[in-house]
C-alpha cells in the first residue's frame, strides 16, 4: 500500500500559534518593563549578554556530549559549533563594552564592533543550522565512518573559526580592514546596515526556518525549539528594521527573545536526557528480568533460585526456618509421547501457574529442570511447608482437560519433596539435594505424593 507522506499542517498550526503567543507575551512583558523603567541600568545589556553566553556554552556542551553518546547524530556537532562560536562572539560584544564592570554610565562603547559581532553571529548560526538540517537527513545513511566524521567536523569547526577570524578582522582590532555599520558618535546606522545587512539577516533566518520546517517536518520537540529560535530572530530583526539609530530598547528585547529561545532549547535537551534515562532503565529492567527468568514459564531460573537460597541461608535460624520444595511431574514423558511436545509445553506452563499462585510474593518459584520445579519459602516451618506442598499436589491432580482450559490433555499428577533448614548449611546444594531425595522417595512410594525429608 502506498502511504502518502503529507506535510503535518496541524503541527505547523501549533507552531505558528505557539510562536505568535510567545512573541506577543514576551513583547508585552518587555514593553511593560520599559514603560515602568524609563532609564535602564548601563550594565543591564552586558549582564544579559553574559547570561546568554553562559546558556550558549551550556547548549554547545550538551550537543557535543550528546554526539559523543550517539555518533550517528553528526548534525548535533553543527549546532554545537553554532552555539560555541556564538558564545565566543559574545565575548567580543562584551569587550566592546569595556567599561561595563565599573557600573558607571557607559560613554565609551564601541557600538560598531558590537553590531559587527552580532551580524557575523547571526550569519554563522543560520548557516550552521542549515548545515545541521542537511546532516540530519543523512543520519540513517551509510556515511558514518570515522574519516567522514573527521572531515565534516573539521569543515564545521573551520567555518566557525573562519567567521570568528573574519569578525575580528572587520572589528576595530584590525586597523586596515574596516567596516562601519554604525556611527559610534551619532549612534546612527549607516546605509550599509539599512540597505543590505539587516535585509540579509532577515532573509537568511527566513530561509533557515523554511528549510528546517520542510526537512525536519516538525518531527519532534527538538526541532520545534529550532523553529522558535529562527522565529524569534526574525521578529527581533524586524523590530530593528525601522530604527535609524541604536538608541531604544530593541537590543534589550533582542537579548530577551534570544535568551528565552535558548532556555527553551535547554529545557528540551533536559527532557531528552530524562527520557533517555527512562528508556534505558526500562530496557535494563526488561533484560534483567529475562536474565533471571525462564522464558517459557516466566518462573525464576535455576541460577536465580540458587542465588536467592544463598541469601536466605545466611539469615536462617530455628525461629525463622527456610523451606525448599522440589516437584517433578509424574510420567511426563508419556504426555510428550502421546500428545506431542507442544502440548507437553502447555502442561509445564499450567503447572508453573499453579506453583506461582501457591506462594507469597516474597517466596521464589523456579523451574530448575525440564519438568522439575523448586520453591523457596522464607520463614516457613516444616508443618506449613508440608501443607503448601500438599495443597499444590492436590490442585494439580484435581484439574482435568476442561478445568485447565485445554492446557492439560488428561489428568496429571506430581511428586513433591520437602526439606526445611532450621540452621545454616555450609553448602546450599545440600538443601536442594535433600528436597530432591524426598521427592524421589515420593516417586518410589507410588507418585502423586508429598514426602518430608527425614534425617
Ligand atoms: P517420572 O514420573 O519418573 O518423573 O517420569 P517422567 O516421564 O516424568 O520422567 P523423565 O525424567 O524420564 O521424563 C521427563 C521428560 O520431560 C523428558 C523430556 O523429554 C521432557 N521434557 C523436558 N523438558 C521439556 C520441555 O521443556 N518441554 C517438553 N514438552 N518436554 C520436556
Ligand atoms: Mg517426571
Ligand atoms: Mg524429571
Amino acid at each position: 500500500m502506498l502511504v502518502r507522506n503529507t506535510f503535518p499542517y496541524s503541527r505547523l498550526l501549533i507552531f505558528l500559534g505557539g510562536a505568535v503567543l510567545a512573541i506577543a507575551v514576551l513583547h508585552l512583558f518587555s514593553s511593560q518593563i520599559v514603560y515602568r523603567t524609563p532609564q535602564m541600568s548601563p550594565v543591564l545589556f552586558p549582564v544579559m549578554t553574559i547570561f546568554l553566553m553562559i546558556f550558549h556554552i551550556l547548549v554547545a556542551s550538551f550537543m557535543f556530549m550528546k554526539y559523543l553518546c550517539d555518533k550517528h547524530r553528526l548534525y548535533l556537532m553543527a549546532i554545537a559549533c553554532a552555539f560555541g562560536g556564538s558564545a565566543v562572539l559574545m565575548l567580543g560584544t562584551l569587550s566592546s563594552y569595556s567599561e561595563w564592570l565599573m557600573c558607571t554610565s557607559l560613554s565609551n562603547i564601541n557600538y560598531n564592533d558590537a553590531l559587527i559581532y552580532y551580524f557575523f553571529r547571526n550569519i554563522m548560526m543560520a548557516v550552521l543550522f542549515i548545515c545541521s538540517i542537511f546532516l540530519y537527513t543523512l543520519r540513517h545513511r551509510d556515511i558514518h565512518s570515522v574519516r567522514n566524521h573527521i572531515i565534516a567536523i573539521t569543515l564545521m569547526v573551520g567555518f566557525t573559526l573562519g567567521i570568528l577570524i573574519l569578525s575580528w578582522f572587520y572589528s576595530s582590532h584590525h586597523p586596515r580592514i574596516n567596516l562601519t555599520i554604525i556611527d559610534n558618535l551619532t549612534r546612527n546606522f549607516t546605509p550599509l546596515w539599512h540597505n543590505y545587512l539587516i535585509g540579509t539577516l532577515i532573509t537568511i533566518w527566513c530561509l533557515t526556518l523554511i528549510v528546517m520546517l520542510v526537512i525536519t517536518r516538525m518531527r519532534n520537540i527538538f526541532w520545534f525549539s529550532g523553529y522558535f529560535f529562527c522565529a524569534f530572530f526574525i521578529f527581533t530583526l524586524c523590530l530593528l528594521l525601522p530604527a535609524d539609530s541604536i538608541a531604544g530598547y530593541s537590543w534589550y528585547k533582542s537579548r530577551l527573545f534570544e535568551t528565552t529561545a535558548t532556555l527553551f532549547l535547554i529545557f528540551v535537551l533536559l527532557c531528552d536526557v530524562f527520557t533517555l534515562y527512562r528508556v534505558s532503565n526500562n530496557k535494563y529492567q526488561s533484560s534483567y528480568q529475562n536474565s533471571i527468568r525462564d522464558p517459557m514459564t516466566r518462573l525464576f531460573n535455576r541460577s536465580y533460585f540458587y542465588d536467592a537460597l544463598t541469601k536466605q541461608m545466611a539469615k536462617v535460624s530455628s525461629a525463622s526456618p527456610v523451606s525448599v520444595i522440589v516437584c517433578d511431574l509424574d510420567h511426563f514423558k508419556r504426555i510428550n509421547d502421546r500428545y506431542g511436545h507442544l502440548q507437553g509445553d502447555k502442561v509445564i506452563q499450567f503447572v508453573a501457574g499453579v506453583l506461582q499462585d501457591s506462594v507469597r510474593a516474597t517466596d521464589v518459584a523456579a523451574r530448575i529442570g525440564g519438568e522439575e520445579f523448586a520453591l523457596l519459602l522464607t520463614n516457613t516451618h516444616p508443618d506449613a511447608a508440608a501443607e503448601i506442598a500438599e495443597r499444590i499436589r492436590k490442585t494439580v491432580s484435581e484439574h482435568d482437560e476442561q478445568s485447565s482450559n485445554q492446557s492439560l490433555p488428561e489428568r496429571i499428577t506430581i511428586s513433591v519433596g520437602v526439606f526445611t533448614a532450621t540452621a545454616q548449611e555450609k553448602e546450599i546444594e545440600i538443601c536442594v539435594q535433600r528436597a530432591d531425595e524426598a521427592m524421589y522417595q515420593a516417586k518410589e512410594n507410588g507418585r502423586n505424593r508429598v514426602e518430608i525429608w527425614q534425617n
